[in-house]
């Protein structure tokens, strides 16, 4: 069991970054995740690295109310970033069924409210355009939004607001874009 997971570095929790190539690929890119449990339907506390590079190690987490494992899978057949699941093979057909109940997709984009459909309301608002090529962390896009609508960074509350249904407490900079998205009436 590895549960060296846990992410109590507050820095490491700002490691999202926003990226839009060329082809038209919007990717968030983050170097924590939060994380389900697939046997008792809540979200385990804390934050737990994630790395998409080492995609043949499969990392396992302990919930901390029902204290059964779930694992951090990726499929390499789906676009999707990473799958909680209660199995740690992505593959084998007598898994099929259960499968489809005991695997939560994890991306990132949707979770955190950095897709394509919140970002053309903000771009809406703002006129910034977030669909040409670029990579940039996602403290910096916060910061371009809030010179165009003269929002303070600093005074945008870090507390969850409880949004998503299977994620209610997402990293503290992401609270902060939550905020933001609030006061510019995005959300
Ligand atoms: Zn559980």
């Amino acid at each position: 069991m590895e549960m060296h997971y846990v992410l109590p570095d507050h820095e490491n929790l700002d490691k999202i970054t926003y990226i839009y190539n060329p082809s038209g690929d919007l990717t968030v890119s983050s170097f924590i995740t939060p994380a389900y449990c697939t046997f008792c339907k809540s979200q385990i506390d804390g934050f737990f690295i994630y790395n998409s590079s080492s995609s043949d190690e499969v990392s396992t987490i302990e919930c901390n109310h029902c204290g059964k494992t779930i694992y951090l899978v990726d499929d390499e057949q789906s676009p999707v970033d990473v799958y909680m699941s209660s199995s740690d093979q992505m593959d084998g057909v007598e898994m099929e069924k259960s499968r489809k109940f005991n695997k939560v997709p994890i991306i990132h984009k949707d979770i955190y409210f950095l897709n394509e459909a919140m970002l053309e309301r903000v771009q809406e608002r703002t006129n910034i355009n977030f669909f040409e090529a670029q990579e940039i962390e996602l403290s910096n896009l916060i910061k371009r939004v809030c010179g165009n609508t003269k929002i303070s960074f600093e005074d945008l509350s870090e507390k969850d607001l409880g949004l998503h249904p299977l994620f209610p407490n997402l990293p503290p900079l992401v609270n902060k874009w939550l905020h933001l998205l609030k006061k510019i009436e995005c959300i």
